[in-house]
């Protein structure tokens, strides 16, 4: 029987490991089901953005803009010049023209009364994806930054405005306590033969899917492996500002570190497997000790064939 994969992820990181998984799925006759970050979501100018769905759906169809990292391939921003010219939205927040298309699309769905899962499953009918993608839940829990005096912001003000330069104290997703997780999460980790967590930001990627009440304790029960892939390759963030993110919850910007953060199954976390860096062989041991067993393998996806490798290292590390 072809294997049932579930990978969670957040947006580019996610996307390139996700590309990587379909591919390396592909030649087993299967496809993977992601369950994606749904806590970079936001309401601007009256529509519903979702930008680690959206990097993902535009990955899977090719239609991403490589280059720039976000948005669509050719995308122009003759509506987002008028929404400045009005005053509206955020003057530091591009929304592109085809991207705006994505999101009134999805927004008129939303205010028909269809579920951000009933959404994303019509999103996903454009292109042919070669994955089932679903939100992490169908509940708003949007990441905010408490920031030093207890200024609270949007992540996505903290992250795209200020640039991580804002030292947060805390990331908190508002009434995650709540929330459940969106149909068919449970059930895919439940009768998963491998879920795989994506080299993505730990704090606001990973962190916000394990925060939905009853996701970790799926993992921690379901019968398949759960192996990680590190974000941290030689004691560094590839791209981005995860280290900042880490810091604020006390976790170094370390391999051997961020696999502490989710743990050992055969503790209280929820890692069987962890796959570090060739440039971080050294922190396999101390990951070993933590009762997960350390895979050392490149972890850089360069291109389609490294993440394709690297997403055959995960499945190897989970018996498939
Ligand atoms: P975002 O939602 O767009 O910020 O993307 P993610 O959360 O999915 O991924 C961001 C993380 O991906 C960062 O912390 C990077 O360190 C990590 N990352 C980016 N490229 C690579 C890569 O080629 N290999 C690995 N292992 N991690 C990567
Ligand atoms: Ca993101």
């Amino acid at each position: 029987m072809s294997p049932r994969v579930v990978v969670f992820a957040g947006g580019v990181g996610g996307s390139r490991f996700t590309l990587g998984v379909r591919a390396a799925l592909a030649a087993r006759g299967a496809e993977p089901t992601v369950v994606v970050n749904t806590g970079d979501d936001l309401w601007l100018s009256g529509v519903r953005l979702q930008p680690d769905v959206d990097s993902i759906i535009y990955a899977l169809a090719g239609v991403n803009d490589t280059a720039r990292g976000w948005g669509r391939a050719g995308d122009t921003e003759r509506v987002n010049e008028e929404l400045q010219a009005w005053g509206a939205g955020w003057p530091w927040f591009t929304l592109g023209d085809l991207d705006l298309g994505t999101h009134l699309a999805r927004t008129g769905w939303l205010r028909d009364g269809l579920t951000p899962t009933q959404v994303l499953e019509r999103l996903s009918g454009r292109w042919p994806l070669g994955a089932r993608l679903l939100p992490m839940t169908d509940a708003e829990v949007d990441t905010h930054v408490v920031v030093a005096d207890g200024e609270r912001m949007h992540f996505q003000e903290w992250w795209t405005r200020h640039r991580a330069t804002l030292t947060p104290e805390r990331f908190e997703n508002p009434g995650i306590e709540r929330a459940t997780p969106a149909p068919g999460v449970l059930e895919a980790i439940a009768s998963a033969d491998a879920v795989l967590l994506a080299p993505s930001n730990p704090v606001v990627s990973i962190g916000p899917i394990l925060a939905v009440p009853g996701i970790r304790g799926a993992l921690r029960d379901t019968t398949a492996p759960v192996v990680g892939v590190s974000p941290i390759i030689g004691g560094a963030v590839v791209r981005g500002m995860a280290d900042v993110c880490l810091a604020a919850i006390g976790v170094p910007t370390a391999a051997d570190a961020v696999a502490a953060h989710y743990g050992a199954r055969s503790g209280s976390g929820v890692l069987d497997a962890w796959l570090v860096g060739e440039e971080d062989g050294e922190a396999a041991a101390s990951v070993s000790a933590l009762g997960i067993e350390a895979h050392v393998r490149p972890l850089w996806m360069t291109d389609a064939a490294a993440s394709a490798a690297l997403a055959e290292g995960a499945l190897a590390a989970a018996g498939l």
